[in-house]
Order: C-alpha cells, then sequence, then structure tokens
C-alpha cells in the first residue's frame, strides 16, 4: 500500500465510522426477540443457541504443559457448567511459565477431544524470534493453533526490525495465525500513566513498530491481545477503531481488558464491541496474576477460577454494575450485548480464525448430531 492510499484509509475511516455507528439500533434490534439470528447469517440448519448453550472459547490462556495442569481446566469446565450454568467449550494456551513446548499434540487430541489448543511462543524477542520458518511449518503439521509473541513491554524492542521478516513472510504464506500477540503495555494519558508503561512517546512508537508489520504484511491473520492495549481512554479506542478499519485481517482479544475498561465510556465501548463484533475473540488470560487481580490471589487454583469467569460474564452479558481496576477500586456498568455479538465473541470469529477449533467444536456435537461426545 502507498503513503498515498493509506492516508486515503484514514480518512474513509473517519467518514465510515460514523456510518457505522448510525446502524447499530438496527443490529441491537435483531436481538429483542431473544436468540434470533442475523437475517441470511450463516447455514440455515445451524442451531440457535442460548447463554446456555452456546459454547465459549478463551482463546487467551496460559496452560502449562503438563497433564495434572491441564485436567484442573476440565475441573474448572465442570464447576462453571455446574455453577453458572454455561458451556466452557475451549482454552486455547499461549504457553507458560516452565516449560518451552507444547505437550504431545496427539495424547493432547486423544485426553481432551480438541478442547485444549496449544500454540508456539516466545517471550524473549529482542535477541529474535525463536522460530524458524522451517520450525513453524513442522509445528503447524504438528497441530498448533497459532504462533505467541511477546513484543511486551521490554524497552527497546524492535518487532519490525528486518530480521523478523522472514518469520513474519512464512506465517503470512502458511498461514499461521499471529496468536494475542503482545504489544506495548496499557500506558493511561497525562496524569493517568500507568506504572506498566509510563513514557508515552515509547509506547507509540512500539505501537507504530507493530503498525509496520501489519502494513508489510497485510494477509497475516492477527489476534492482538488485551485489545492492543488502546483501551484506557475513548481516545486510544479510536485509535483502535483506526487500526481495525485499515487492517481486515487484524483481530483482538479481550484478556485482562474489563481491569481497565472503567477509564473509557460504557456506551462508546458498547458500540465499539457491537460495530467491530466480527474482530472481537473473548480471552481472559487466566493462568496469569492478571485474570482479575484481586480474586486471583484469593482464589489462586484454577479449578476454583468459577468467579473470576463471572467477572467476564457479567461484563459482556448484564448490565450489573461490577469492579474494576487493578484493586477493584473502580466501577464500570456491563455491556449488556445482543446475542448475535456475544455468539461472534465467544465462539464464531474463534471457529473462523483459527485452525482445529470449528473442527473440534462439531466433533464435540455443538452443532447437533455426536451428543454423547457433549458430556464429556
Ligand atoms: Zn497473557
Amino acid at each position: 500500500m502507498t503513503q498515498e492510499d493509506h492516508s486515503l484509509s484514514r480518512r474513509d475511516f473517519l467518514k465510515s465510522s460514523s456510518g457505522a455507528v448510525a446502524g447499530l439500533g438496527m443490529i441491537a434490534g435483531l436481538n429483542s426477540g431473544g436468540a434470533a439470528h442475523a437475517a441470511g447469517g450463516g447455514d440455515q440448519a445451524e442451531p440457535h443457541f442460548t447463554l446456555a448453550t452456546m459454547p465459549r472459547i478463551d482463546v487467551h490462556a496460559h496452560i502449562r504443559a503438563d497433564w495434572s495442569a491441564i485436567d484442573n481446566y476440565m475441573t474448572l469446565r465442570e464447576a462453571l457448567k455446574k455453577q453458572l450454568g454455561i458451556e466452557m467449550a475451549m482454552w486455547i494456551s499461549l504457553g507458560s511459565s516452565g516449560l518451552p513446548e507444547p505437550p504431545d499434540m496427539a495424547e493432547l487430541r486423544t485426553r481432551y477431544g480438541g478442547r485444549i489448543q496449544f500454540c508456539i511462543f516466545d517471550y524473549t524477542i529482542k535477541d529474535g524470534l525463536r522460530y524458524s520458518p522451517q520450525d513453524l511449518l513442522k509445528w503447524q503439521e504438528r497441530g498448533v493453533a497459532g504462533f505467541k509473541f511477546y513484543p511486551g513491554w521490554q524497552p527497546d524492542v524492535q518487532i519490525d526490525h528486518p530480521a523478523n521478516d522472514p518469520v513474519f513472510a512464512a506465517m503470512d504464506q502458511i498461514r499461521m495465525v499471529a496468536a494475542s500477540p503482545h504489544v506495548a503495555n496499557p500506558c493511561g494519558t497525562y496524569g493517568r500513566r500507568t506504572e506498566w508503561f509510563a513514557e508515552p512517546v515509547e509506547f507509540w512508537r512500539q505501537q507504530h513498530a507493530w503498525e509496520n508489520v501489519l502494513k508489510k504484511y497485510p494477509q497475516l491473520v492477527v489476534v492482538n491481545a488485551h485489545m492492543l492495549w488502546l483501551c484506557y481512554s475513548d481516545e486510544q479506542l479510536d485509535y483502535l477503531r483506526y487500526m481495525l478499519k485499515s487492517y481486515p485481517n487484524l483481530h483482538i482479544d479481550l484478556a485482562t481488558t474489563p481491569v481497565f475498561l472503567h477509564a473509557v465510556g460504557r456506551d462508546n465501548l458498547r458500540e465499539f464491541i457491537i460495530e467491530h463484533s466480527d474482530r472481537i475473540l473473548f480471552g481472559t488470560d487466566v493462568g496469569s496474576s492478571w485474570f482479575v487481580p484481586e480474586l486471583d490471589k484469593r482464589l489462586p487454583n484454577v479449578a476454583e477460577k468459577v468467579p473470576q469467569y463471572q467477572r467476564y460474564f457479567d461484563f459482556l452479558e448484564t448490565d450489573k454494575e461490577l469492579p474494576s481496576g487493578i484493586k477493584d477500586e473502580c466501577k464500570m456498568r456491563g455491556l449488556s450485548l445482543p446475542l448475535e455479538v456475544l455468539e461472534k465473541v465467544y465462539f464464531r470469529n474463534a471457529m473462523r480464525v483459527y485452525p482445529h477449533v470449528g473442527e473440534a467444536l462439531t466433533r464435540l456435537g455443538y452443532f447437533g448430531g455426536q451428543e454423547a461426545a457433549k458430556k464429556t
């Protein structure tokens, strides 16, 4: 894309985003009849889902690659079903401290029927990305869901360094998903800087370095972690609108963001999520200490993390007043999103974006047939 084309797309963005917002009433109206689907939206034979029956996928989990750790997620799954009456169908692990590689992939499929997917990952990219193009191909053949990397908050990290090009080119070519790359960290605005990234010039340098990668590899399928950390003010949310408008293969996950979203206007945020519902995926950061930090301190065992998930579900599905902030010191109101939007965020987008996910959900019986498999 030339520079000229690019500035044109910025202008288009400004024009079209107001039009999209004007159509929101109509989208919300589609939900008034309960589980009605948008007209013409997909396979007519597909069952209609309710909040109780729709499969939910957490695309941003940190699961240790050993069987007892993974078993804890199956216990959590049962607890979520029993206590909240919901169907937590699948987790995608982005790796965890300790073991550097996913578990045996064939054994993983046998034991969990696709409910647990793993990505390969690299958390220290300053010294170059860990995997070569050949490695990526090998891991893709073994069945990983994507490659997670972490430009993170590391000072001076240069994600758009030419040395990374062969890896991004290979990902683009073999369609390996960039699974929740974490760019920068919450920065805040003047007078409200965060402790994680108090230097706004460096924050924006890292954002722009990442944008350079997206510009160079427009076919690369990306689900950026944490709403790209452009979620700490209404102005940042505008910039995120521009990013989603400019890069059609860019998606975002919601991991950890309810902790920070009290700083954004509720109506703006709700309109943003509805407007971009094809590009937003449910994720939590379960397995890290940032999922819901105060609750995580009280309930550190994975199998007991039902209240943490409930916080996310209440935030998306209800208009309850909820605690927010790193110490639960703030308040925010739930977004009460339409059912069609929730379906996309909870599972339809993940089915479209990641390999293996749709196949596994179908095999597990979520779209009719093989009912027995659902009871596992
Ligand atoms: Zn994470």
